[in-house]
C-alpha cells in the first residue's frame, strides 16, 4: 500500500525552542548582568565549516547570547589547539564552547575536545559527556543527537521496543544517538562502513537514523512500511543520506532535508548553552 509520510518539522520545532531559550537568556542578562556566551572554535576555512559556525554564531545573536569567535589558521597544531581550549575552559566570561568538527587531519581531534571542561561542553563532545549520556546521568549531550531525540518526542515516537537502526557510527553522531535510543529501551543496531548486507538490516528497522554523509544511500525500497525515518546526512546540494522520494511513500514520518534535523542540532546547541550559563552563574 502507498502512503506518504508526515514531515518532520525540525524548523518549527527548533524555532519553538530557540524562543524559549531566548526567554531564559534574556532572564539571566537580567538578573546578573551577564549574558550567556558561547565561544566557538574554527580551524581552517573548510567552507561548509565557515558557514555551520557563521549561523550558530548568528543563531546566538538572534537569542541574545553572546558568541566569540576564535579563527585558527589551518595549520594549528593538537597542542596550540588544547591551549585555545584550555584557555577558554578557565575563562569566566565564556559560558559554552563549541569546537567546529572536523578539525584538520593532522589535528588529535579527541586530544582537542577532551580540553573543554565538562560544564562548558555544551555540544556534548567530551569522554566525560559521553559517558554520563550512556549512563542516562544529568549531562550535555552531542547537538545533533540531543536534537533528533526532542524531534521523536515531538512527533510522539516512543522508542521503547522498536527495533532501530543507525547508519553510521561517528564520535558526535551515530555512536551517542545509538546510546540514547538505548536509553529509551529501543532494540538498536549499528552499521558502518564495514556492514555486510546493509539493506536486509535497514528493512528491519521501525526507526531508521541515516547518519552517513554518502547522497542517498539508503533505499527508499529498503524502508519498511510506517517506519519513522531520520535523516542527519548533509550532502552537497541539500541531499540527504535517505532516497527522499523513494522512502516518503513508505515511512510513516520522515525528516526533510534541510528543514529536519539540521535545524534541531543549533536550537539544542543554544538550550545547552543557556543551561551552562545558569549554572555557572548560578542563577
Ligand atoms: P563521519 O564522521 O564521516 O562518519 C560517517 C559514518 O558513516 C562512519 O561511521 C562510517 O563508517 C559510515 N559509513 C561510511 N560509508 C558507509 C557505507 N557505505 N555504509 C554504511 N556506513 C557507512 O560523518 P559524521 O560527522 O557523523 O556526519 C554524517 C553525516 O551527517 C554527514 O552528511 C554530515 O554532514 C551530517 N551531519 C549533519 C549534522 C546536522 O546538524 N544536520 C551534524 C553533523 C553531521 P566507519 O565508521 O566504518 O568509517
Amino acid at each position: 500500500m502507498s502512503r506518504t509520510a508526515r514531515l518532520m518539522d525540525g524548523t518549527g520545532l527548533a524555532r519553538r525552542i530557540v524562543e524559549e531559550t531566548a526567554k531564559q537568556a534574556a532572564d539571566i542578562t537580567e538578573r546578573t548582568g551577564t549574558a550567556p556566551c558561547l565561544a566557538t572554535v574554527l580551524v581552517g576555512e573548510d567552507p561548509a565549516s565557515v558557514t555551520y559556525v557563521r549561523m550558530k554564531r548568528n543563531r546566538c545573536r538572534k537569542a541574545g547570547i553572546e558568541s566569540r569567535y576564535v579563527a585558527l589558521p589551518a595549520a594549528t597544531t593538537t597542542a596550540e589547539l588544547v591551549d585555545t581550549l584550555g584557555a577558554l575552559s578557565r575563562d569566566p566570561d565564556v559560558h559554552g564552547i563549541l569546537l567546529q568538527h572536523p578539525v584538520g587531519a593532522h589535528i588529535d581531534e579527541r586530544a582537542a575536545f577532551e580540553a573543554i571542561a565538562p560544564e562548558k561542553d555544551v555540544d556534548g563532545v567530551t569522554l566525560a559527556s559521553f559517558s554520563a549520556m550512556s549512563f542516562g546521568l544529568p549531562g550535555f549531550v552531542s547537538g545533533t543527537p540531543g536534537g533528533i531525540m526532542r524531534l521523536l518526542d515531538e512527533y510522539d515516537v516512543a522508542p521503547a521496543g522498536q527495533r532501530a537502526v543507525v547508519v553510521g557510527r561517528s564520535a558526535i553522531l551515530g555512536k551517542p544517538v545509538g546510546m540514547l535510543l538505548l536509553g529509551r529501551d529501543a532494540t538498536v543496531t549499528y552499521c558502518h562502513s564495514r556492514t555486510a548486507e546493509l539493506s536486509s538490516i535497514v528493512r528491519e528497522a521501525d526507526i531508521v537514523v541515516a547518519a552517513v554523509g554518502r547522497p542517498r544511500l539508503i533505499r527508499g525500497e529498503d524502508i519498511k512500511p510506517g517506519a519513522v525515518v531520520i535523516d542527519a546526512g548533509y550532502n552537497p546540494g541539500n541531499v540527504g543520506d535517505v532516497d527522499f522520494d523513494g522512502a516518503r511513500e513508505r515511512a510513516s514520518l520522515i525528516t526533510p532535508v534541510p528543514g529536519g534535523v539540521g535545524p534541531m542540532t543549533i536550537a539544542t546547541l543554544l538550550e545547552q548553552t543557556v543551561r551552562a550559563a545558569a549554572r555557572q552563574l548560578e542563577v
